[in-house]
């Protein structure tokens, strides 16, 4: 898999050593967005370059199944400042970062996606507002109208649900654009979590946090990657790691049960006592008998949920597998040690 041609020793211009600071990293996760690089970086570098800082572009290749990874490496030819990574297999937008993040040797990081949903030009808002100060500046998305009408309706419901049942408050409308500063990014890089929530970690870090409204653009080209399905798997990894509150519910479920159980049996001890014993009950035992089973299986299949994310953690396999790196001064050898 490796590719000797693009060994960090032949590239065209001599690496700058990691501890020469960077000031600022920009991470991509990118799957199959071979379209849309090139467009990227011409809108991208315009803005890097009018920051006048030392900065570093790191793309990680998700397993891409289209020409990704030729088009990286000839933007890294082109501008070596343009680091890549690539993943083994597709690991989901939540590793692609988690990686990126790892990667990244500036003072700040940004993350956006790759598909120019994300305008590039508003990291400059972010950037001034790190120099205010600020630890975390996120773009909050000034509507949805780019997503479907059931996504948005959905994705809001969730976020608000979420938001009730987390233990940290999470900004509405607030996506993975953000800019972060080093201690930001040393707190996640921290966190060796596998389900990896990364709107819930954000938050659960905290730091002086700033909101900056941007405007979604459609997608450049392709097509999304995150279908009903991933969207319906990705809140459950929300929810079932942000929460425990599935967990408790059914007790409390489980006591008003109960409850009405002994009111009812007060009832029906009642009724035998004044007007003797009477045989209909058939319903009355049906539907309690299904009540409860139903409520026993649903409290078994959380369970499980939790018992298997306790699982995949213990396994403690790596998050992600990196194939190829590019344009990292200790690159991939740190990363398989
Ligand atoms: N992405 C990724 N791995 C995946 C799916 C998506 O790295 O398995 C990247 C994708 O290349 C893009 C970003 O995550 O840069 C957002 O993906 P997409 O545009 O498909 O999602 P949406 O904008 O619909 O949320
Ligand atoms: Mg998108």
């Amino acid at each position: 898999m490796l590719t000797p041609t693009h060994e960090p020793s032949k590239s065209p211009t001599p690496l700058r050593p990691l501890n020469e600071a960077t000031v600022l990293s920009v991470v991509l996760p990118m799957h199959n967005e071979g379209e849309n690089i090139d467009a990227l970086f011409a809108r991208l570098a315009p803005v890097m370059e009018r920051l006048g800082v030392p900065y570093e572009v790191v793309c990680v290749d998700d397993g891409s199944r289209d020409d990704t990874w030729v088009r990286l490496q000839a933007a890294h030819a082109a501008n070596p400042r343009i680091r890549l990574v690539r993943f083994s297999r597709n690991f989901g937008k939540e590793m692609a970062m988690t990686a990126g993040l790892r990667h990244a040797s500036g003072r700040a990081v940004v993350l956006m996606d790759s598909d120019l949903q994300h305008p590039p030009e508003v990291i400059e808002e972010f950037y001034a507002h790190w120099q205010a100060g600020a630890q975390v500046v996120y773009g909050v998305r000034r509507s949805r109208d780019t997503d479907p009408p059931l996504r948005r309706f959905l994705t809001r419901r969730f976020y608000r649900m979420l938001d009730g049942m987390s233990e940290v408050p999470l900004p509405r409308d607030a996506g993975d654009f953000r800019l972060m500063d080093r201690a930001v990014v040393d707190a996640l890089n921290q966190m060796g979590e596998r389900t990896r929530f990364m709107k819930g970690l954000y938050s659960w870090v905290g730091f002086r946090q700033v909101a900056v409204p941007f405007e979604t653009a459609p997608r450049h080209a392709g097509t999304t990657t995150f279908s009903t399905w991933k969207l319906f798997r990705f809140a459950m990894d929300g929810i079932v790691s942000f929460s425990t509150l599935p967990l408790r519910i059914w007790s409390w479920l489980g006591l008003a049960v109960a409850a009405i159980a002994v009111l009812y049996g007060a009832v029906i001890l009642l009724k035998t006592m004044i007007f003797g014993i009477d045989v209909p009950g058939y319903a009355s035992l049906m539907v309690a008998t299904l009540f409860i089973g139903g409520v026993q299986l649903i409290c078994l299949g959380v369970l499980g949920d939790y018992l298997g994310r306790v699982f995949t953690e213990v396994k403690g396999r790596p998050l992600y597998l990196v194939s190829d790196s590019v344009g990292f001064a200790t690159g991939a050898a740190a990363e398989t040690a």
